[in-house]
């Protein structure tokens, strides 16, 4: 962080700190509407509060709003509405401050593929400022973060999609800003390059670098934000840590799974929707059979597999588990999370 960086911060109005931590914003966003030029409303009405040193998740199913807020965030799409201030600085009258004090790690990726991987690195700290001294250890210290060390001197359209994805990580890195956007870092990546990027993200928050996250995967949401807040048709409409957000779904989840494909499910779904011992059930239809989501799962669980037997169904599985995120996902979308695969075999 700059000196005149953090001097702004300091000066910041007493409005524009997180209530509930006491810190800075480092995000701040107060009724943010985008309307696009075809009369898509891609955001409405969204307010938010960052702040500094979070590690932040922003959840939502394809097409909810994401990306354009994110955009929005990083001066590339001015809001149609609303006031939003990032790093101290508002995103209309001072887009350039902005930019100098953040990261953002794009869906696509912003690499030359001309460039070998040092090479794109090194540009990479040049157009950031990096000062001319450090730029050689920078290389190094990140080609070597996203395991890139022995092609190195390979140009980057050599590379395997995840290969690149790394690669655009370090490069939107380089300058160590106190504010990193993600989007999506690691879609596609198989689980050994998403670890390591996941150390390195956990690594930078603990040094005190703010994180504003999407991912598709929920898992990754989970083990790595202290808050999350889900987007759904440009409002968002949940927010809480990890645990708050578990706990509002209530109860521990029966998974049962059936023979007979889908009119049992939904047949097995009636069943469970009208099930006494289960008043507060919210019931799924899955991929496997159907999921229910009660207070009482534990004490009635039982009950129901027995009721479902009698109704002529066959259950081939059952398990009571507590709520993961896509069960918190599902109850608040109505839909899971479609995770993209893995680049198959791309990966080194
Ligand atoms: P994804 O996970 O698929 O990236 P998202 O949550 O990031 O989705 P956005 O990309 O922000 O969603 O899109 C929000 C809405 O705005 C969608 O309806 C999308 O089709 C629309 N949209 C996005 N970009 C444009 C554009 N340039 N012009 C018009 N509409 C757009």
């Amino acid at each position: 962080m700059s000196q005149e960086h953090s001097g702004e911060r300091d000066g910041q109005a007493p409005g524009s700190v997180d209530a509930r931590s006491s810190r800075p914003a480092a995000i701040d966003v107060d009724g943010l509407e985008l309307t696009y030029g075809d009369g898509t409303e891609a955001v409405q009405g969204v307010d938010m509060t960052v702040p500094e040193g979070e590690f932040f998740g922003f959840l939502g199913p394809n097409g909810a709003g994401k990306t354009t807020t994110i955009k929005v965030f990083a001066t590339l799409l001015s809001p149609t509405a609303g006031s939003v201030t990032v790093n101290g600085f508002d995103v209309t009258a001072d887009p350039r401050k902005i930019r100098e004090s953040i990261g953002y790690m794009a869906q696509e990726t912003n690499i030359d593929p001309e460039l070998t991987a040092s090479e794109n690195i090194r540009f990479a700290c040049e157009a950031y400022g990096v000062p001319r001294g450090t730029r050689a250890d920078r290389v190094d210290e990140l080609l070597d973060l996203v395991d890139l060390v022995d092609v190195a001197s390979k140009r980057a359209e050599e590379f395997s999609g995840g290969m690149k994805k790394r690669l655009d990580a370090a490069t939107a890195l380089v300058h160590q800003p106190p504010l990193v956007f993600l989007d999506e870092p690691t879609t596609g990546l198989d689980p050994k390059a998403r670890n390591r990027l996941w150390e390195y993200f956990q690594r930078i928050n603990e040094e005190g670098t703010t994180i504003f996250l999407t991912t598709q995967y929920l898992e990754e949401a989970d083990q790595l934000c202290d808050r999350l807040a889900v987007i759904l048709g440009g409002e968002i409409v949940a927010d809480g840590s990890p645990a708050d957000l578990k706990r509002q779904v209530g109860g521990e989840v029966l998974d049962v799974d059936l023979e007979d494909g889908d009119d049992a499910r939904q047949r097995a779904a009636s069943i469970a929707e009208g099930f006494d011992a289960f008043s507060d059930a919210t019931v799924n239809v899955t991929d496997e059979g159907i999921s229910v989501t009660a207070e009482t799962a534990r004490q009635h669980g039982t009950d129901l597999l027995v009721a479902l037997r009698d109704a002529g169904l066959t259950v081939t599985g059952f398990n009571i588990r507590a709520p993961t995120l896509d069960d918190v996902f599902l109850a608040i979308t109505g839909e899971e999370l479609a995770e993209r695969a893995p680049d198959q075999g791309v990966e080194q």
